[in-house]
């Protein structure tokens, strides 16, 4: 992690840097997230005293083309839902761009080969491009500054994908990132610029001049990637990419004032899929179709003009302030993404159940409320914050006790919205590894849902074979009778699987296990090596035989 870069530049009041530039200069602002035009510093600093501005997206292969060995139509890192939400989103900036008077230039390859190609070939003075904390654009923003400050090309880098600048947090509080949600808000504080005017449109953009040998293409479709665009519109997710979809959708939101006002979270409803109890913007927040600023700024204006309204951490405004709290813990955390190595997590003996996961992922655990989620995952790429909770936990310590990293790498492909400093924090805290650890409430996978959906339309809608079943039994179909079951044609075993767990007893034997690997914890003192738990999963087995065999004993002295 770095604590000093590029970004700490002296700022002028309208947040950009006081550095006078050479009207004849060139710049290159390169669009990775921030795919938007309202606030974006980024942007609009290339654009000041330019003569020529070159906005560049740079296609990663990896990223973006076909890997027919994933076990989800997609690349080898996304699936196929959030690389079309991606194309749409680029479409669209590029649309914006040539209102303005420019154009996105698309370019593929190693992205910082490309773009120091490109810094060469286009004589670039200033290189803009929006902070980002995540390893993969630290590492290659590492090697771009490297180069860029050799051969003395000027580098603006603000911050403006969260509320708060992560790396001054975390100086804030010492130079550790505060670990709960209460301890950030305290030493965060309000955002500098809570109250200040964010510039929320350019009117006009300097054209990009001469382009040189570089490679550049109009935004590529699907098909162009080598994709095959499925014609049933039932497979695709509703979720359309793009800053203007994200201005319509949050607009629609902050339309309702008592719906603002009165937001609670987790209060809401994770069934209802026809007009989801959230926003939904999570997905434009992910790629920066919308600014986490302006978002706050339309949220705190409702505020202003209503009588009562909820609080952080329940209100929608809290909501935002968790994106930053996890973006914070995340940059200050070593091998955040995983358990060995990381001082936040608790080090657990989890089980490598394959055949258990796979049951998950494809949506054939047995239980309706859990596979119902995980087909909307597939063909949305989204589901209500609770729908994520149930099936999180149900993975890992409720029920199967799979590794959290293996449901992690599921939803990070899946999700449109996957966003690797809150997904990974969000699975941390399901499994009780991090933040929460209350390992005994655990979620269940048949009365949970039945709460807010006790006829089961949600179920209806993702599990189609299901739909004709009689709401008495359409949250544990296999206690239907054979006759019931006949009738509405969906025999279980045969049309939809029998459940792969008895709950429970799985969800018994998970506290069991938990409460083992905590004491380990407590024990060892954050010093839990990989011998320990060898030793500590020897262990449970041993007395799980034990167990069974004193219940055969005790059976048999009743016989
Ligand atoms: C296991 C698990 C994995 C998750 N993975 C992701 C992920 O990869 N990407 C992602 O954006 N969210 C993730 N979440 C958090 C949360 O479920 C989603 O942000 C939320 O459901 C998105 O819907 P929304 O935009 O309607 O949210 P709203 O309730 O309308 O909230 C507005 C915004 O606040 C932020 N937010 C809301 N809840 C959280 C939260 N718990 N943590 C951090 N930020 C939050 C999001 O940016 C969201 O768009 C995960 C949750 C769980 C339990």
């Amino acid at each position: 992690m770095k604590l000093s870069s590029h970004h700490f530049r002296s700022l002028s009041s309208s947040g950009l840097p006081m550095a006078k530039m050479d009207p004849g200069s060139n710049s290159l602002m390169w669009f990775r997230k921030g795919l938007r035009i309202h606030d974006n510093p980024a942007l609009e600093y290339a654009a000041k005293d330019s003569k020529h501005v070159y906005p560049v997206f740079v296609i990663d292969p990896r990223y973006m083309e076909p890997d027919p060995t994933a076990f989800s139509p997609g690349s080898a890192r996304a699936g196929l839902n959030r690389i079309r939400f991606l194309l749409e989103s680029l479409t669209d900036l590029d649309k914006s761009l040539k209102n303005l008077g420019s154009r996105l230039l698309v370019l593929k390859g190693e992205p910082s080969e490309i773009v120091i190609h490109c810094l060469k070939e286009w004589n670039i003075n200033k290189l803009c491009f929006e902070f980002d904390t995540e390893p993969y654009y630290q590492a290659l923003d590492d090697k771009i500054k490297s180069y860029a400050s050799l051969v003395g090309i000027e580098i603006f880098s603000p911050v403006s994908h969260t509320l708060f600048n992560p790396a001054e947090i975390i100086q804030k509080n010492g130079g550790t990132p505060p670990l709960s949600y209460q301890s950030f808000i305290k030493v965060a504080g309000q955002p500098s610029w809570s109250s200040s005017c964010l510039s929320t449109s350019l009117s006009c953009l300097p054209p990009p001049g001469n382009l040189g040998s570089c490679t550049i293409s109009e935004v590529p479709s699907l098909n162009d990637l080598g994709y095959e665009e499925s014609e049933e519109q039932d497979e695709r997710t509703p979720i359309r990419g793009g800053e203007s979809e994200a201005l319509r959708r949050l607009s629609e939101s902050i339309a309702d004032k008592d719906w603002v006002a009165n937001f609670e979270k987790p209060k809401g409803d994770p069934s209802a899929f026809l007009k989801p109890a959230t926003t939904v913007l999570s997905p434009y927040l992910k790629f920066g179709c919308l600014s986490p600023r302006y978002f706050y700024q339309c949220i705190q204006e409702v505020q202003k003009n209503v009588k009562r309204h909820t609080s952080p951490p329940v209100s929608l405004l809290g909501q935002l302030l968790w994106r930053d709290f996890f973006y914070t813990v995340a940059f200050g955390t070593p091998n955040f993404d995983k358990m060995r190595g990381n001082r936040i997590c608790k080090q657990i003996p989890w089980d490598s159940n394959d055949e258990l996961l796979a049951a998950w992922r494809d949506a054939r655990t047995g239980f309706p409320w859990i596979d119902a989620i995980m087909v909307q995952l597939r063909k949305w790429g989204w589901m209500h914050h609770l729908a994520r909770h149930c099936v999180a936990c149900f993975l890992t310590r409720g029920d199967l006790y799979v590794h959290w990293e293996k449901g992690r790498d599921v939803f990070e492909r899946l999700l449109v919205d996957s966003d690797w400093a809150i997904n990974n924090g969000n699975w941390l805290w399901l499994s009780c590894s991090s933040f929460f650890y209350q390992y005994n409430r655990i979620y269940s996978p048949i009365s949970f849902g039945k709460k807010y959906d006790p006829n089961g339309n949600y179920i209806r809608h993702f599990l189609p074979v299901l739909k004709d079943m009689p709401k008495e039994y359409i949250y544990e179909p296999w206690c239907a009778p054979l006759s019931i079951q006949t009738k509405a044609k969906c025999i279980i075993g045969k049309d939809y699987p029998k459940p792969v767990v008895s709950h429970d007893s799985a969800s018994k034997e998970c506290r069991r296990r938990l409460a083992e690997a905590y004491e380990l914890n407590k024990k060892q003192n954050g010093t839990v090596s990989e011998e320990d738990l060898k030793k500590l999963r020897r262990k449970l087995e041993e007395d799980k035989i034990q167990e069974s065999k004193s219940k055969r004993l005790k059976q048999k002295s009743i016989g």
